[in-house]
């Protein structure tokens, strides 16, 4: 079974193409006859990222987000398909990210993934975006096994949850304020680093020190699970008014190397204090601060001490693709717990909770 997955929620258009194996013969999170799941196999994914458009403004443009991704669906549609071989009629369900995102967006992919469906008669499904972050590592070279605590860090959502299986995610604990990715996208403007910051901040920190600037680790010793990155931009901007108007190159390496290590030391240490509340040993990191070598190198080396595991998407799947949203509609159409129908009566959901039931009732004729 083919399954064509469309991503438009924010400013990447993606398109991918998985084939899974054998169609719901697996439960949620056990292999059929206790042998190992063979999950979906990534086939093609094409992506265009729309940052060049955008960096002008600093920040994303809904109106030219939307635009632009009508501009590329179907071009990409058509190079993943060449590239895996197949033809528009392979194609057996199309699905695409329902939420969340930027309306405007999210109504693209919808729009095209439900009008390519009908034109060739096949079923849809709509995608939470997080959840495909989240299964994302299920397409590396070393995929998790069930139950595992996730670590999703985005450029919106910064959350620790208990995953049983897929579509078995529990809430452990969240940002109360800003994400992770925007502590980073928002502490690189203030050094003038550009849109979006995380990764040019990430590079301009390999010359600086950590330890240069005591920036405060907001909510480390709080007892619970959340996070709060709001404080730190702010920490940023009153250390770089110190430095005056030109800080050497020196200063602003170091103030990066800092401002990560702030980030860095706070996403180690909660997604540890989950693994030992839950008593799981296995840790699964996705979204796009997941891409931060800082992060990775700190997390490689605390689970290796304790003897626990850690997986990430492959570097190019950390940020926002086709291939994730490919992937989740795959593994939920695998483990039985959706239905791809012929509903092509799309809406979307630019706020919708991970935890929120998924499913909606089918929109048949009235
Ligand atoms: P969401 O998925 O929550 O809706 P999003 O789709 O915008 O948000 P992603 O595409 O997963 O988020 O990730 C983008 C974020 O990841 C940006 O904030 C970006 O700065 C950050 N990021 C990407 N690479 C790195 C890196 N190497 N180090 C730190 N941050 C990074
Ligand atoms: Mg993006
Ligand atoms: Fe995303």
């Amino acid at each position: 079974m083919n399954v064509l997955g469309i991503e438009s929620s924010c400013d990447e258009t993606g398109v991918a193409v998985v084939t899974l194996a054998s169609p719901a013969t697996a439960g949620a999170g056990t292999g059929a006859g206790g042998g190992p799941i063979v999950w979906p196999r990534l086939r093609a994914h094409a992506l265009h990222s729309q940052v060049a458009m955008h960096e002008a403004y600093g920040g994303v443009v809904p109106e030219l987000a939307s635009r632009d991704h009508i501009r590329r669906v179907l071009p990409l549609t058509d190079e993943v398909l060449a590239e895996a071989g197949l033809s528009r009629a392979d194609i057996d369900v199309v699905a695409y990210t329902r939420g969340p995102g930027l309306a405007g967006a999210l109504l693209v992919g919808a729009g095209v993934a439900c009008a390519l469906a009908l034109a060739l008669d096949r079923p849809t499904l709509g995608v939470h975006h997080l959840e495909g972050h989240l299964l994302s590592p299920f397409l590396s070279a070393d995929p998790p096994e069930f139950p595992f605590v996730a670590l999703l860090v985005s450029g919106g959502h910064t959350q620790l949850m208990r995953v049983d299986g897929v579509g078995q995610y529990a809430l452990l604990g969240e940002t109360i304020d800003d994400a992770a990715g925007e502590a980073f996208d928002k502490s690189a403007k203030l050094l003038g680093l550009g849109y979006p910051g995380g990764p040019a901040l990430s590079r301009l920190a390999q010359q600086g020190r950590g330890d240069a600037y005591a920036l405060p680790r907001p909510l480390l010793h709080s007892k619970d699970l959340d996070f709060s990155f709001a404080g730190l931009k702010t920490a940023v901007a009153v250390q770089l008014r110190k430095l005056g108007p030109a800080p050497t190159d020196v200063e602003r390496a170091d103030l990066a190397a800092s401002t990560q290590a702030a980030i860095v030391e706070v996403l180690v240490r909660k997604s540890l204090d989950a693994l030992k509340r839950t008593g799981l040993k296995r840790l699964v990191v996705s979204g796009g601060v997941g891409a931060n070598a800082a992060l990775r190198a700190q997390l490689d080396e605390a689970t290796r001490k304790r003897g626990w595991r850690v997986h990430y998407p492959e570097l190019s799947l950390c940020t926002d693709n086709g291939a994730m949203i490919a992937l989740a509609a795959a593994m939920r159409l695998q483990t039985g717990i959706a239905t791809a129908r012929p509903d092509y009566a799309f809406d979307v959901r630019p706020r919708w909770p991970l935890d929120e039931p998924q499913d909606r009732p089918p929109v048949g004729p009235a």
